[in-house]
């Protein structure tokens, strides 16, 4: 998605622009989506776009970026007009470009996902051709929320939907800003790890009652060396 006018030129014509997909209900859009290597497509975040803005933004804010939730323009029905995640990314995008202080939010529901994720196949396939499409698709994680920066597309994958919105919250902050939130209190060890191999892993992350965030082996450490159930981040 560099070019946007390029883009749209090249590949829209009228008939497929007004193409819808061809499910009555979310299940056969599911199923569909399985079969060209989405793992899991029913399984969307938790929480909803609203609660992430609101954790986001204050976090941000120290940026001096704010966050702008484009994910209600994502139409919810099983069959929803094909083109409109390419439509609403461009628009994302290019507004990310304009306005560098807004990172924009789109994130997948269980009710957008039909839409969401073919989107995104539609926009591969634009790319990469169907073949290449699907064994990228079957390779990585389901993806569960894009954003745009400054131009640049962002996604998180759906390890983060199994995470609560504070726990989101933090790892797109530091996707967006480059900075180093999400990781452990303690020894600042990143939990997001990317491989070549594997992807993205998400490490085991242990939250305490009062919020912190810490890997489990030092949460453990920790009570062994001071014999203390006490956070060992903020001592509540
Ligand atoms: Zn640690
Ligand atoms: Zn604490």
């Amino acid at each position: 998605m560099e070019d946007e006018d390029a883009d749209v030129g090249g590949v829209v014509t009228e008939s497929a622009i007004n193409a819808r997909l061809p499910f009555a209900t979310h299940a056969e859009a599911y199923a569909a989506l399985e079969q060209i290597g989405y793992e899991a497509p029913h399984v969307a975040p938790e929480f909803s776009p609203s609660e992430l803005v609101a954790a986001t933004q204050p976090l941000l804010k120290a940026h001096g970026s704010t966050l702008l939730d484009m994910t209600s323009t994502v139409p919810v029905s099983a069959d929803a007009i094909f083109q409109a995640l390419t439509i609403i990314g461009l628009n994302a995008e290019a507004h990310s470009r304009r306005d560098r202080d807004v990172a924009v939010l789109i994130q997948r529901t269980a009710a957008n996902t039909p839409s969401f994720l073919f989107g995104t196949h539609w926009g591969m396939v634009q790319v990469v051709g169907p073949e290449e499409a699907s064994k990228q698709i079957s390779a990585n994680a389901t993806p569960a929320i894009l954003c745009f920066h400054r131009g640049r597309q962002i996604e998180l994958p759906s390890s983060v939907c199994h995470g609560n919105a504070a726990l989101a919250s933090k790892w797109l902050t530091d996707e967006i800003t480059g900075s180093n939130l999400f990781s452990c209190a303690l020894c600042n060890t990143p939990f997001v790890k990317k491989t070549k191999e594997q992807g993205i892993i998400i490490g085991r992350v242990a939250v305490t009652e009062c919020g912190c965030m810490i890997r489990p082996e030092c949460a453990y450490d920790c009570i062994e060396r001071t014999g203390s159930h006490a956070c060992p981040v903020c001592h509540a």
